[in-house]
């Protein structure tokens, strides 16, 4: 009989035998000869050693030097040539799910193995887990949260590599916080964290003044052109480049499009000799169409293959922008920010970088999200000019000035500094290592633990936005008035989506319509997965809001639980493709919201939340969904006023219906399907929505109309009443008290709602 360590001892000799077969192998020449050619094979020995004598290190290299890919299997490779290989188990996190997936394929590919043995993935939905000893594991930073959650919390890994910090998304710096609690209690772990960007002062100050490796790059020189060099260098063109100064091109939220237009076709121009694409960088669809739109109207139009590569525009088409140009036209790819770094085309030389993003800013004081159209960073600028050198030298032509790269942040404005927060500060009360702090009297603190936990993060969100979270979470009744986690706010963190939505779930399930609340918190958690192709906006627009013909009231949530509906009929027959393609929806989206779904249900049903016994017919459950919106989005509520616009001088002024927040006028967002002529100007609307976003005006998005009653019952905080239902009503009714004082009685056959005072 084995004692474990015998155990773990013959297991490890055996990985110690199959990884000297592997180097010896002639079937996988092919993989070592493309490991070795890769910049971070130089420097393996140096690699593992410090990994193996310190308990953080940070490590820098380029995009696409090899650090995903190889830092994982040296030490992996170490470890089963010292014979000690079953007693490791790395775990890499990766901000997105696709490259999570993709990254441990090539891995697998290059140890000559399928997925799931020595290497596996895990996403959300979706996972191939590797062996538990001796392997690696790819997963979303998500998944490595939620397993420090658990009761399993770190046991089992050896090591943490945590990949891309320099994206500085939410969960990444979330992760950071906790990584760091963790190194006490836990010496022997080894953390490895891994940017693209060269500076990594700020990392390893982070971890105590941590060592730190930086792996040199294998780029082609890329020769860069700032916007005052542009007349010397276009000559009899120069032209086309406005004189300087020139005001408008300093402005903030100008992005000139002519001038654009005009350098990408005097680069086809010019360089007609020598191919290779041409990757411009904008800050939105809207630019992309505005330039495409000019440049096809430029004489030498009919010689570009134009693409646009934008994250809303449907997979097929994205595709196309990897294409080679077929002979004798040139490519010509504009793209949003997603060609930075997550997407990477292979034949550019070119690149010509508008040095604008567009960017979200969530306002606490104001409940709003403000999306502008901004300067990049210089890390940015950097990154986008590092797009030409992949091939061989390149130029890129930045459509700004010295001076105005000298004036840009250094690095972007992280995740945790710009969106509402109170998913975060949930899942910070979920973490069983948060230690209540408490006063030296032995009292709670007056500081919540929420916002000293914060406090720790590498650059600590605005401590505005944490307390409107807080309140939010009070208001939801998720955590109490001492910031402790409810039983309510525990079910609420392992739901998983936003915790407005997680609380409709619970209603939903109790009243007996969770399956229509499901498809809403579902798609609460994705992109919209209504995606339309440039040139088919109207049509696209259009079938969206078929999909909310029949409702007696407008409604965004509804027109996709019933477009989900019909594609979950139509996958049943085969057909769920051809669906998609016809109504302008992503597919991996609606296959996303279905996994989630399930996933929901599972997780409801686990915390011992049933769904009532008794249904709610088809058409009551709708109208009972509709109207647990507000009680899961209030105080998000707009209500309708006539305005009076005034259309300029020649124009009389007309009236139109306009809805409010307070005082403040908003407009429905022209991506909704409630559009004006459904309205009857007569009647007063309320309309509850899932975000108000800034742009050039105040817009609400995710909106569903309501009739007053919903709205004056439901803004309560209501709480569930758990007395039985009384015996003098019928047995359909479902009660609900809110404050205390009020009830009010559902009926599950029609969702009609009776109201009841209490003495
Ligand atoms: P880094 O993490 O430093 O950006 P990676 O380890 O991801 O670099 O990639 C190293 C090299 O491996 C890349 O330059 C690319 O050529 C190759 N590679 C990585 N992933 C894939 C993949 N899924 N398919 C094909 N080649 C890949
Ligand atoms: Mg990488």
């Amino acid at each position: 009989c084995y004692s474990n360590r015998e155990y773990l001892n013959a297991e490890s000799a055996a990985l110690c035998q199959e990884a000297r077969n592997r180097l010896s192998s002639s079937l996988l020449t092919e993989q070592r000869q493309v490991r070795q050619s890769l910049p971070l094979w130089r420097q393996r020995q140096k690699i593992v050693d410090m990994i193996a004598k310190n308990q953080v290190i940070v490590l820098t290299g380029e995009t696409g030097s090899g650090k995903t890919t190889q830092v994982p299997q040296f030490v992996l490779e170490d470890h089963e040539l010292n014979g000690t290989g079953a007693e490791v188990r790395i775990v890499v996190t990766q901000p997105r799910r696709i490259a999570a997936i993709s990254v441990a394929e090539r891995v697998a590919w290059e140890r000559g193995e399928l997925l799931g043995k020595s290497v596996g993935y895990s996403i959300r939905l979706e996972s191939v887990p590797p062996r538990p000893r001796g392997s690696i594991l790819y997963c979303t930073t998500g998944i490595l949260l939620r397993r420090l959650q658990g009761r399993e919390g770190v046991s089992g890994i050896t090591h943490i590599i945590i990949d891309e910090v320099h994206e500085r998304d939410l969960e990444t710096d979330f992760l950071l916080i906790v990584v760091r609690e963790l190194l006490q209690n836990y010496p022997s772990i080894r953390v490895v964290i891994m940017s693209a960007t060269v500076d990594s002062s700020i990392y390893t100050r982070y971890f105590d003044y941590c060592p730190a490796i930086a792996v040199p790059g294998m780029m082609h020189p890329v020769q860069v052109y700032y916007l005052e060099d542009l007349p010397s260098l276009m000559g009899q063109y120069s032209f086309i480049v406005p004189k300087f100064p020139k005001a408008r091109i300093a402005d903030d939220e100008e992005v000139d499009v002519d001038l654009i237009a005009n350098v990408i076709s005097w680069i086809a121009e010019a360089f007609a000799q020598t191919d290779g694409a041409i990757l411009c960088f904008l800050p939105g669809l809207d630019h992309i169409i505005m330039v495409k739109e000019r440049l096809l109207k430029m004489p030498g139009g009919r010689r570009l293959m134009i693409l646009p590569l934008h994250s809303q525009i449907p997979a097929g088409e994205q595709r196309s922008a990897f294409a080679r140009a077929p002979i004798g036209l040139r490519k010509v790819v504009l793209a949003t920010n997603i060609a930075e770094t997550s997407v990477t085309i292979d034949d550019v030389v070119y690149v010509v970088d508008s040095g604008k993003m567009k960017e979200k800013q969530y306002n606490p004081a104001l409940n709003m999200n403000i999306l502008r159209v901004q300067w990049t960073s210089q890390a940015s600028a950097r990154q986008r000019q590092g797009r030409a050198g992949r091939v061989r030298a390149g130029f890129c032509f930045r459509m700004y000035t010295s001076q105005v790269f000298g004036s840009m942040l250094e690095h972007q404005i992280p995740e945790m500094q710009r969106v509402p927060l109170e998913e975060l500060c949930l899942q910070i009360k979920a973490l069983a290592i948060v230690a209540t702090e408490t006063t030296p009297s032995g009292g709670p603190s007056k500081h919540s633990n929420i916002v000293s936990f914060l406090l720790k993060a590498l650059q600590p969100p605005n401590i505005n936005a944490v307390h409107a979270a807080i309140r939010l979470l009070q208001d939801l009744g998720a955590i109490d008035h001492l910031e402790d986690l409810t039983s309510l706010g525990m079910i609420l963190a392992k739901l998983a989506v936003p915790p407005r939505f997680g609380k409709m779930l619970i209603y939903g399930a109790l009243l007996g319509c969770l399956e229509p609340v499901l498809t809403m918190a579902a798609a609460a958690c994705f992109r919209d997965p209504f995606v339309a192709p440039i040139n088919k906006r109207d049509e696209a627009d259009r079938m969206r809001e078929s999909f909310s013909v029949g409702l007696s009231y407008g409604s965004d949530q509804l027109a996709l639980v019933n477009a989900f509906e019909q594609w979950a009929a139509a996958s049943l027959q085969g057909q769920g493709l051809l669906f998609c393609e016809q109504c302008f929806l992503a597919p991996i989206t609606m296959k996303l919201i279905a996994g989630m779904r399930q996933q929901l249900k599972k997780t409801l049903a686990e915390a011992g939340i049933q769904e009532q016994s008794i249904r709610l017919s088809v058409q009551a459950s709708i109208h009972v969904a509709r109207s647990l919106l507000v009680a899961g989005l209030y105080p998000n509520i707009a209500s309708s006023e006539f305005c009076r616009e005034s259309r300029g001088i020649k124009h009389a002024p007309r009236w139109r219906l306009g809805f409010k927040v307070r005082n403040d006028r908003v407009l429905i967002h022209p991506t909704s399907v409630i559009t004006e002529k459904q309205l009857n100007p007569e009647s007063h609307y309320y309309l509850v929505f899932q975000e108000k976003v800034q742009t050039s005006q105040v817009f609400v998005r995710g909106c569903t109309l309501l009739p007053p009653l919903p709205v004056a019952l439901l803004s309560w905080k209501v709480n569930l009443c758990s007395d039985p239902v009384p015996p003098e009503l019928p047995g359909d009714w479902m009660v609900l008290e809110v404050e205390g004082w009020l009830k009010f009685l559902i009926d599950r056959r029609c969702g009609h709602v009776l109201l009841q005072l209490r003495e």
